[in-house]
């Protein structure tokens, strides 16, 4: 289609910057609610300083989100379900957004959550269009029936050549989710949205949009980037830079950077252009850490009368400096103006008490004895995960959960405990309890899977010798604490005078060896041929740690949700936490032996029977010794 205003002579050159944000997760601002403070290493206020540098650069631009948006932090859960919106009001996000004026938005799995009846009236008041093509309308008998949102645009868009000439250009976009929505919110989504593969979505409409006068068309997939290739997989953005008549593909999802080092074995990436196959991709990190920029280069034939894509490039700018650990830009303090209510509403929300909480949860003894603050983590875990399997195949199996002392003195210094006084729990108290933003994930193990699980995770601790009388210290410092994983749901002992079975990256180093005992589960020797499904997070079901029969082939359930949402989740539901840990592991007595523990001053407030305290350090740490 011709496009041309002014039939000019000589070269028509265009360059078209086109600008990402994606997984914003609901950080307009650079604010952590759990640890209620500030920070400047995420939040849209920050990139939306990036977006107006880039726009002063280039005269031709477009900006575009690629979903998760409106779900990720507690300003998500206020507006939601807090504090509703009302029929017609804007989303706090996009209140943000109509500032920075975005030419569409993609829907990502995360929009999903809090149900489509939400959902369709944040779209129906957002300041700008949205597309998604691979969702439809349930038909009834489970097949896709007509597209449930629209499946792309086709938008005039005046732009300017190289020599200050004006053109109208027509610029297709068009929007992709995981299909893998009607799994993850089943509850909400269930006889009401079918999914199709993305490429097959991309083949069936990219044509369409060619022979409706598209230019150029802009893939906004909020799908991440593989190697390879199958239908119905859940990140296909190097897969459809191959479907004719796709330009761009802006990618999202998988919370990384491309170009990054992360996709250098991908094939056909050029990590220095940022493309792959030859076209420009971008994915612009999460909660607003970088800004997508691609470059296109189009050149007008007049014979043919069409635009084509003469280069392509794709770029990340960041906001915060990882190295120097500051920011390398100041916020847009419009984006602060446009979300200050539903900020304020948040921060009530999160200060305020969602459940009474009956005893303290203290870590100051979690790595020797079963502990409250592990305990809360592994009930919230175990919670999810069987509500989340409560339909499948694995319905019936029992539930097992993992869990690690997280915040336990060691290279975080002697105040990085957990410390929450009895009385009321908070939802910034989740960050006390967990630090990282993992999901929620679970694997099926069988009984003997479970016993060197908790060995490797018993690696914690040094070889007592039991004929010494001298102390002897029990923690290895070089040991990470989020690695010394405690199971529950079963019972068992920590024998110390044992050498330990596995060595520092999880080989094994004496196959003679068991410092665990009496391994139980309903109080019978576990059956080492059973199967349980133990509820873990993302980083650990995957292979983190190294620990024995955990490759990641054995997951059931890799959930959408943070480990710390779960929480949140558990918080909710309880009108009354009770933390107090249930004792299902204990360290095999050692008579006549006397541990040395190091643990904060604060730890006496709750010495265990038989723990003393030796003295406090300089250093801040303060010494136990222990007999029993
Ligand atoms: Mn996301
Ligand atoms: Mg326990």
């Amino acid at each position: 289609m011709t496009a041309l205003l002014l039939g000019a002579a000589g070269a028509q050159t265009v360059d078209l910057r086109i600008l990402e944000t994606t997984d914003l997760h609901t950080n307009a601002l650079g604010y952590d609610y759990y640890q209620d403070k500030p920070t400047g290493e995420f939040g849209l206020e920050y990139t939306a300083t990036l977006i107006k540098q880039a726009r002063e650069e280039k005269r031709n631009t477009l900006l575009y989100d690629n979903g998760d948006l409106i779900q990720g932090n507690p300003l998500g859960d206020f507006v939601a379900r807090v504090q509703p919106l009302k029929a017609g009001q804007m989303h706090p996000l996009h209140a943000a957004m109509r500032v920075l004026k975005y030419d569409a938005g993609n829907l990502g799995n995360h929009e999903f959550n809090y149900g489509l009846p939400f959902l369709q009236g944040v779209i129906a008041a957002a300041p700008m269009p949205y597309v998604s093509a691979n969702a439809y309308k349930d038909d009834g008998n489970g097949k896709p029936g007509e597209n449930a949102f629209t499946p792309y645009l086709i938008e005039r868009k005046i732009v300017y050549d190289t020599e200050g000439r004006p053109y109208v250009i027509n610029v297709g976009v068009i929007g992709f989710l995981p299909p893998q929505i009607v799994n993850w919110d089943k509850s909400n989504l269930d006889g009401k949205i079918v999914t199709t593969d993305i490429v097959e979505a991309a083949r069936k409409f990219v044509p369409q949009m060619k022979a409706q006068g598209a230019d150029i068309v802009v893939a906004v997939a909020h799908s991440g980037i593989s190697a390879d290739y199958q239908p119905g997989q859940e990140n296909v953005a190097a897969e459809l830079t191959r479907v004719p008549g796709i330009d761009v593909v802006l990618s999202g999802h998988s919370h990384q950077e491309f170009p990054g080092p992360v996709y250098k074995s991908i094939p056909g990436a050029d990590l220095t252009k940022g493309t792959i196959n030859g076209k420009p991709v971008v994915m612009a990190g999460f909660w607003g850490s970088d800004l997508g920029i691609v470059d296109l280069k189009l050149n007008y034939d007049r014979k043919a009368q069409k635009w084509t894509v003469a280069d392509g490039t794709a770029s990340l700018r960041p906001i915060w400096d990882k190295t120097a650990k500051k920011s390398l830009i100041t916020p847009d303090p419009r984006i602060a103006a446009a979300v200050k209510k539903a900020h304020e509403g948040t921060l009530a929300y999160v200060r305020g008490k969602v459940a009474d909480l009956t005893a303290p949860i203290t870590s100051y003894w979690a790595l020797v004895q079963d502990d409250p603050s592990v305990q809360l983590v592994s009930s919230a875990q175990t919670a999810y995960v069987k509500a989340a399997l409560a339909n499948t195949q694995y319905k019936d199996l029992p539930v097992l959960s993992a869990a690690a002392p997280f915040k336990a003195g060691g290279r975080g210094g002697a105040s990085y405990y957990t410390d929450i006084p009895a009385g009321t729990l908070a939802i910034k108290n989740v960050a006390d309890l967990y630090v990282y933003p993992n999901t929620v994930q679970a694997v099926l193990v069988t009984g003997a899977q479970v016993q060197e699980w908790l060995e490797r995770a018993a690696g914690q601790f040094k070889q007592i010798d039991p004929s010494k009388t001298e102390p002897q210290a029990l923690v290895d410092d070089s040991f990470p604490t989020y690695n010394f994983d405690v199971i529950d749901g079963v019972t068992y002992e920590i024998d110390v005078t044992q050498p330990s079975r596995y060595g520092s990256k999880g080989e094994l180093v004496n196959d003679q060896a068991h410092r665990i005992r009496n391994l139980m589960y309903q109080g019978k020797p576990i059956d080492p041929g059973a199967q349980f499904v133990v509820a873990t997070n993302n980083y650990r079901a995957s292979g983190g740690g190294s620990f024995p029969g955990l490759t990641g082939k054995n997951i059931i359930l890799q959930a959408p949700d943070e480990t710390r949402e779960a929480l949140v989740k558990y918080f909710n539901e309880q009108k009354t936490v009770n933390p107090t840990a249930d004792g299902n592991w204990k360290l095999t007595p050692i008579p006549g032996a006397t541990l040395l523990y190091v643990s904060s001053p604060n730890a006496q407030k709750n010495l265990p029977a038989g723990a003393t305290l030796l003295r406090t350090r300089d250093d801040g740490f303060a010494e136990y010794l222990i007999k029993f």
